[in-house]
């Protein structure tokens, strides 16, 4: 076997670092590399851990088992780089399903076993990455966006061999992550998990990677995957149109509009680009500054400054905190409180010593992977989902559903409890992720606290020039309005214009209801395929990275199949389409996405409904786009 990143590096660290480093690991996932290290199960069946498994990267184990762990853990360690950190032997399938068993603390079921087999990829293997063909020269792909889907795009076009180009309306990859650059901007899923399979995913300063950080991870996927040259920055893509078997896409530069064509479109656009700014009477008469949190303002200093923050969702929730001790005043408006996930980990950063076992212990990182995506992959769905026979349908959903309305509640009123009127704000009226739950370390909440912190719960009437006046008349005065409003989230492919077979218009096929195929494809649309379609939105857990390899790995076999046939184009038939939506509409009204306390959300469009979400478990989508049913399409 060749020495893939997942065996991890050699090393001759001395016995004292060793011990050192191991106060900081995980123990779960140090016990697992040791199976790997020696081949003797006995590591996983002496150490029993006991509980729920949540996100808790230490496992259930008593402060002795630890001990116990680390102790026998250090001369198994020694003995290794004594031996010259040798590649260990493949360990059998039967005993690598008792590791994901162990690791789950339940049995992981035949679906979710392929599904992190393929994840943990403990070969090195890549099992996602494309076959490699022969194309001709005149076929080619445009693919829309460089964030994470596109730079993924571009990464297994480049594997298979097929031409093609990236045009991305920004200077750089990334898409969120290139833009959202507002204080206290993190990714809040966890990073060792949030990146790409196939890459080194050992390096991260923190479990939950500022902007910056991720940033340059894109940059630096492009570049060691040689896309550069195949990328057209600063070039925002207007229209596509579909005439003449192939793709005309008309792109706006610097230097004026142009059209591109190809045999196939990938949209790579994300689904929380397109800012939203509510249009509140008197907006354009603020005399101060004035930007969403996506455009965040550099030239601006807050510090001293009376600042609005409006909207309190995933990026309202790291402004307030970041910006708090800098500014003179700040008044928070929110219009509906959020549930918050405890995470006292949040804003930590990697311990030296968890970093050297990512770098060095055999597949500690590929556990470690495995172990933060387990809890989210589908225990969030089993607390999203309806139980039609519980009772309470007002509070909560499920028995689980009101478990973690309990478990939420407890986390506010711990923190807030002393404030009866700042509880009252801050709890939630909706059942338990009814919305995007955020994760938190108490930082929003002690935030709130502060007594240069309003939280404003009335809603905003209008925007004088000096100030947010709310429905109560109250004027707030402020220097300077922050937008933290969110996204064009449910206008799919917003504001291009996409053209189909016969001149048809996919926006107005869609109206206020998008849908495709699996999420990917539409009627009439041929060569068409979507990362992040509808429908895809993972509300419940997962990473929207894995979901985008998925999809790829699926658009990529289709690809395959119009080369490899010599066929013009494919797209799918209206019948099995219209059948996934309905299946796909009548699983996610069965969510608390769906439940009607939640007014406003950014999953449900103007008329309350759901379009953009996916309903179903990470292992159940894979099933259906694991292999394309070229028997849906009709070919041409
Ligand atoms: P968001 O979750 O849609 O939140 C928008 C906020 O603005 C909400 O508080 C919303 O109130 C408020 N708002 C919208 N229109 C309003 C109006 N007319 N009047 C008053 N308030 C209004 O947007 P976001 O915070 O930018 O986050 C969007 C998504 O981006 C996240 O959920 C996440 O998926 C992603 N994101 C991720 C991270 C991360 O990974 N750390 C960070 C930022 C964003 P209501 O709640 O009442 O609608």
């Amino acid at each position: 076997m060749t020495r893939s990143f997942h065996v991890g590096q050699p090393f001759d660290t001395p016995d004292i670092d060793i011990t050192t480093a191991l106060e900081d690991v995980s123990i779960p996932t140090l016990l697992l590399s040791l199976v790997h290290i020696t081949g003797d199960p006995s590591y996983i069946r002496d150490f029993t851990q006991a509980g729920l498994f949540l996100n808790e990267v230490q496992g259930f184990m008593s402060e002795a088992d630890k001990a116990r762990a680390r102790a026998a853990a250090l001369p198994v360690i020694a003995d290794y780089r004594d031996r010259g950190c040798p590649v260990p032997d493949p360990l059998p399938s039967e005993l690598v399903e008792e590791m994901l068993d162990w690791a789950a603390c339940e049995p992981v079921d035949p679906d979710n076993m392929a599904l992190m087999l393929e994840e943990l990829d403990l070969e090195g293997a890549d099992p996602r990455r494309p076959t490699a063909l022969q194309v001709a020269d005149d076929f080619s792909v445009i693919v829309i966006g460089c964030g994470e889907s596109g730079v993924l795009a571009g990464v297994r076009l480049t594997q298979a061999g097929i031409p093609f180009t990236i045009v991305e309306k920004n200077a750089g990859p990334g898409g969120t992550w290139w833009e959202n650059s507002y204080p206290g901007a993190r990714v809040d899923v966890a990073n060792h998990f949030y990146c790409f399979s196939f890459e080194p995913s050992n390096h991260w300063d923190h479990f939950f990677a500022e902007q910056p950080e991720l940033r340059q991870y894109f940059r630096e996927v492009v570049d060691r995957h040689g896309l550069e040259p195949h990328i057209r920055w600063n070039t925002e893509v207007l229209s596509a149109t579909w005439q003449d078997e192939r793709w005309h896409v008309t792109v706006r530069t610097a230097g004026g509009t142009q059209t591109l064509t190809a045999n196939a479109v990938i949209t790579a656009v994300g689904q929380l680009n397109r800012p939203q700014i509510p249009e509140f009477p008197g907006a354009q008469t603020f005399a101060g500054p004035a930007f969403h949190s996506a455009k965040w303002d550099h030239s601006v200093d807050v510090t001293g400054q009376r600042v609005a923050l409006i909207g309190a969702g995933a990026s309202g929730f790291q402004i307030a905190p970041a910006i708090a001790d800098k500014v003179a005043h700040l008044t928070v408006f929110q219009r509906t409180a959020q549930w918050m996930f405890p995470n006292p980990m949040y804003h930590d950063r990697v311990p030296e010593g968890a970093r050297w076992a990512m770098q060095h212990l055999p597949f500690y990182g590929r556990w470690y992977r495995f172990l933060l995506l387990w809890p989210g992959a589908d225990k969030g769905l089993d607390a999203a989902r309806v139980d039609p026979d519980y009772p309470d349908q007002g509070n909560a959903v499920s028995e689980i559903n009101a478990l973690a309305r309990i478990m939420f509640t407890d986390w506010i009123t711990t923190q807030v409890g002393d404030d009866p009127e700042l509880l009252a704000k801050v709890l939630p009226d909706y059942p338990a992720t009814g919305k995007r739950t955020l994760q938190d370390n108490g930082s929003w909440l002690s935030t709130l606290k502060r007594d240069n912190v309003d939280l404003i719960r009335t809603p905003i009437e209008r925007i004088t020039p000096t100030g947010i006046v709310t429905s109560d008349g109250v004027e707030h005065k402020v220097d300077i309005i922050v937008y933290a409003t969110g996204f064009r989230a449910t206008d799919v492919l917003f504001p291009m214009t996409v053209t189909g077979r016969d001149g048809t218009d996919l926006h107005a096929r869609w109206g206020s209801r998008p849908f495709a195929y699996r999420g990917i494809t539409v009627p009439g649309f041929p060569n068409f395929f979507m990362t992040y379609g509808p429908g895809t939105h993972l509300a419940h857990g997962g990473s929207l990275i894995m979901n985008s390899e998925l999809q790829m790995r699926y658009i990529n076999k289709c690809l395959e199949h119009l080369i490899t046939a010599g066929l013009r184009s494919m797209e799918p038939l209206p019948e099995p389409t219209a059948a996934w939506h309905a299946r796909s509409q009548e699983a996610i009204r069965k969510t608390v996405w769906a439940h009607p306390s939640v007014k406003h959300s950014y999953f449900k469009n103007a008329d309350g409904e759901i379009h953009t979400v996916s309903p179903w478990r990470l292992s159940e989508y894979r099933s259906a786009i694991d292999e394309p049913l070229f028997s849906d399409y009709q070919e041409a």
